[in-house]
């Protein structure tokens, strides 16, 4: 579980409060804590999370990485998308969103701020490391690697925007280190950047 964000309007934060929900400053949103009960705050649970990328099936990639804080050598994860996947625009409020569309290229979602539950339960199953955290450098949540030895946050931009990096590899090696899972069920997230894939994701 994860905590869940409530859509609470102005008007009803004192109502909000009483009923167990908890403000979140630096994101400016009431939320529930994990693993509280949800069932008094129900009617301020979105009923459809805005999702910006849906795929009938996804890749789960691992790899190894030096610890930009402690030098030791630490798993991280990333989910692939095969071409098929499906993409739209939703405006910065969430309040709009496109027509969906084919992406026709098979890409990296990261910076991602929602993660359905097939995916969620499964990347759950597999790791403790990858999880929602909050970053300084964008000031919002997102799914985040840490590092298996100190917990250090590994950010996404280090992943999967410095060439040669855990999952915008450039050389062979790099290439040859990442693992690749199919897992054919239902993905859906809110991702804010897709990373390339340079050839090692299968069709
Ligand atoms: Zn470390």
């Amino acid at each position: 579980m994860t905590r869940i964000d409530l859509n609470v309007p102005f008007h009803e934060k004192d109502e909000a409060r009483r009923l167990g929900a908890r403000w979140d400053a630096k994101k400016k949103v009431w939320f529930i804590p994990d693993g509280a009960d949800a069932s008094a705050v129900r009617r301020w649970i979105p009923e459809e999370p805005e999702i910006n990328v849906r795929s009938r099936r996804y890749f789960v990639l691992k790899t190894e990485r030096a610890c930009w804080k402690c030098g030791a050598s630490t798993a991280v994860f990333a989910f692939g998308l095969p071409a098929e996947h499906e993409m739209r625009e939703v405006s910065d409020d969430g309040d709009k969103a496109g027509t969906w569309e084919k992406a026709e290229m098979s890409a990296l979602p990261h910076y991602i701020s929602f993660l359905a539950e097939e995916p969620r339960r499964r990347i759950q199953s597999m790791t403790s490391i990858f999880r929602p955290d909050f970053s300084q450098t964008t000031q919002s949540w997102y799914w985040m690697n840490h590092c298996e030895g100190c917990g250090m946050k590994q950010g996404d931009f280090e992943l999967f925007s410095e060439p040669d990096e855990a999952f915008f590899p450039v050389s062979a090696e790099r290439v040859a280190a990442i693992r690749v899972e199919e897992v054919r069920e239902p993905f859906a997230a809110m991702a804010g950047e897709f990373g390339i894939d340079v050839g090692f994701l299968p069709e």
